[in-house]
């Protein structure tokens, strides 16, 4: 077909065409970062191309990109063009890229500025819809491309940005792609060369291929990677981050080095400011870039990081790799294998370096990766020893800081041979839990285990340091005698004997299959009843994890322990010496356990109890 057709954009695409042209962003510049962004991107996919098949068009060509301002007379608008000698568009391939498949990029960049949170040049990279940034400074922009078939035809994509495009045949001879913009009024300053110049100094200066204005190189293109740390600035590091992953943000940590043994590498290696910013960058899949002897080699290799840093961004260089690997040859490589050691002794070395001299920022990385690390116990048996001295945890004598495995070790009390930790929701409601009672009493520390994932993988972890972990809510949990008798509660209330034998046989009776067995509490202080676990209940972490992964949720049975200490547990076995059918203290049983199942985080469904709740209150202020 070779007929010029009309088009029209999709709504999301007029929607965000609409605010662009429109709206007065301070940095329109980003516009030409993000073309020389979709440049680079053309030339890198022909770079690999050409590793396999010659038979392309122009396969001697230079990857490279040129910007050329043509000169305009009087009132004649002003006009830009950016060059790539890339991997080209076919007709097809301008429909969909520059047309349809913008949409849901579009929708989400939409949705996302709204908010006001973002600046949005800074992220529109991010969403996959970079190219419509040009309309920020064009009135019209006319993109001829070639793709590089050598059957190819050249064809033209045009549009003012308003609700169409055109598509029509072109002429063009050489392989790539040339956007051919004409400048609106306002931003007729990017057709001057020291201008553009500069914008490529700010945003562009670490492409990977030559980007020409006029004749003249306007990018260094220097393999940072390659200098020595100690002649590189630490703007540059950031700047090479940000033209490397469109985030906006600096990164929270940057990794430099060269080694030689056992493997010659020189990583530059950074991690993000926010995990999220991955699932934002549509455009972006994780890995790194791998280089051989200053070639790239793979763009976004995976292989060399296990999956749970997959958070680390970069670049790695290696001598040793030849420079001819492909993919499979790549992933059962001796080289790789030593690579991939190496770089994951750095980034985790890196980060105990932050979490010994930067407390502040340590909290800030593990407020953002934690559930890597946890992901890491849960997939790689190997990760264990190497993650753990990472963990940090709230506790019960913490002050809602976060604390090492080290430091709880470090104040662990003397004879204390276990560490402590309770499984729940969230901090909130541990900190309540009636199993902390006996460990408040003897002034025992207990970790807060509030993460979905903890519950998967406290079976995992056996000990560290030698010394066994020990969820708390364990009936067979035996403690140190506690110092100083509290002789206060010898005066409180206490439960008669008969009545409690009674209380614990109506216990039994309404609840039934539901617990496995009502016992007298030896621990508890403050709290009426708990659920604790049988010895080796392997169910009760399984059983958690189901219902926050929404499976088929079965609530555990566990034992429950009874408070005789406690005024609610005295007065309620008054009201059953009193009256033994007490429809009040049926009732009563029924939501304590309940009570206690939402305090464990094993209610399958809390709102079902607020029927009963009602229930409760008429009977209470009945008898007022
Ligand atoms: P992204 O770069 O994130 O994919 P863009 O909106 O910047 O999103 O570009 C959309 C698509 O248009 C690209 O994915 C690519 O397929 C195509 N494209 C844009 N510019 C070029 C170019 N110079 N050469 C080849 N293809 C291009
Ligand atoms: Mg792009």
């Amino acid at each position: 077909m070779t007929t010029p057709t009309t088009h029209t954009f999709k709504a999301e695409v007029k929607q965000l065409l609409y605010i662009l042209a429109h709206s007065l962003y301070k940095e329109r510049d980003i516009f030409l970062r993000e073309l020389i962004s979709n440049a680079s991107d053309a030339l890198t996919r022909m770079h690999f191309e050409m590793l396999t098949n010659r038979a392309v068009l122009d396969p001697d060509a230079e990857l490279a990109v040129h910007i050329e301002t043509p000169e305009t007379t009087g009132d004649e608008p002003k006009k830009l063009i950016i060059k790539d000698s890339g991997i080209g568009m076919t007709r097809a391939e301008m429909e969909t890229n520059l047309g349809t498949i913008a949409q849901s990029g579009a929708r989400a960049f939409i949705e996302k500025i709204g908010t006001g949170q973002l600046d949005p040049s800074d992220v529109i990279g991010q969403f996959g819809v970079g190219f419509y940034s040009v309309f920020m400074v064009a009135d019209e922009v006319r993109v001829v491309s070639r793709s590089y078939h050598l059957d190819g035809e050249a064809w033209a994509w045009i549009s003012d940005g308003g609700e169409e495009y055109r598509i029509e045949p072109a002429e063009k001879t050489d392989r790539g792609t040339e956007i051919h913009i004409t400048l609106k009024k306002e931003a007729d300053e990017f057709a001057q060369a020291w201008k553009l110049r500069q914008v490529i100094k700010k945003h562009s200066d670490f492409v990977r291929f030559p980007i020409y204005v006029g004749t003249e190189r306007a990018n260094q293109q220097t393999s940072l990677w390659r200098k020595n740390p100690s002649e590189v600035a630490a703007d540059d590091y950031k700047q090479f981050y940000q033209q490397l992953t469109l985030d906006f943000q600096e990164p929270l940590a940057t990794i430099h080095f060269s080694s030689d043994a056992p493997v010659n590498v020189r990583a530059l290696l950074f991690i993000p400011a926010q995990r999220e910013k991955n699932i934002l960058a549509a455009r972006k899949e994780p890995g790194l870039l791998l280089y051989s002897h200053n070639v790239l080699i793979q763009e976004y290799c995976t292989d060399l990081l296990p999956k749970w840093l997959g958070f680390a961004d970069g670049v790695v260089d290696s001598e040793d790799l030849p420079l001819n690997v492909s993919r499979e040859t790549v992933q059962n490589n001796r080289v790789m294998r030593q690579l991939g050691e190496t770089i994951r002794k750095r980034v985790l070395r890196e980060l105990k370096n932050i979490s010994d001299n930067d407390a502040e920022k340590y909290e800030k990385f593990w407020n953002e990766y934690s559930r890597a690390f946890r992901e890491a116990i849960a997939t790689d048996m190997d990760a264990k020893e190497q993650v753990l001295p990472l963990f940090r945890y709230a506790s019960s004598k913490s002050d809602g800081k976060l604390i090492s495995l080290d430091e709880y070790i470090n104040e662990m009390q003397e004879g204390q041979t276990e560490i402590y930790f309770v499984l729940g929701d969230d901090l909130k409601s541990v900190a309540h839990s009636p199993h902390l009672d006996p460990f408040h009493a003897r002034a025992l520390q207990v970790l807060y285990w509030v993460d979905p994932l903890d519950a998967l993988i406290a079976p995992m972890l056996n000990e560290y340091q030698g010394k066994k972990f020990r969820n708390i809510d364990d009936a067979e949990l035996e403690l140190p005698e506690e110092k100083q008798e509290d002789e206060k509660r010898e005066e409180e209330t206490q439960t008669p004997e008969y009545d409690f034998n009674v209380l614990l046989g109506r216990f039994t009776s309404v609840l039934g299959e539901r617990v496995l067995d009502v016992r007298a509490s030896k621990v508890l202080k403050d709290s009426p009843i708990r659920l604790v676990s049988p010895k080796d209940d392997m169910e009760r972490e399984r059983q958690r994890l189901s219902r926050y992964f929404d499976k088929e949720y079965k609530v555990p049975k566990k034992i429950l322990e009874v408070n005789r200490n406690h005024p609610l547990i005295a007065n309620l076995a008054r009201t059953l010496h009193d009256h033994p059918d007490s429809e009040l203290a049926k009732l009563t049983i029924e939501q304590l356990y309940d009570s206690a199942l939402v305090q464990e985080g094993l209610h399958p469904n809390p709102a079902e109890m607020l029927p009963r709740i009602e229930k409760l209150l008429e009977l209470a202020v009945e008898k007022e």
